[in-house]
């Protein structure tokens, strides 16, 4: 959405004081987030929220 301040797209953390991130299609990723998701089992519930999101950026238009 135009004006939304930048963060994490997973836990809304700020992500610009945080040094590297996972940048994707205009979205970051903090690191926390990015750990969390790597190591998620695919059978775990959680995942399935995860790649629901990731899947949203990925279609993104733009
Ligand atoms: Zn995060």
């Amino acid at each position: 959405m135009a004006g939304e301040s930048p963060g994490c797209i997973f836990c809304r953390r700020s992500c610009l004081d945080g040094g590297q991130n996972l940048y994707v299609r205009g979205c970051h990723i903090c690191r926390d987030c990015e750990k969390k998701i790597v190591a998620i089992a695919i059978d775990d519930p959680v995942y399935r929220i995860y790649m629901k999101k990731l899947k949203k950026i990925w279609t993104q238009a733009g």
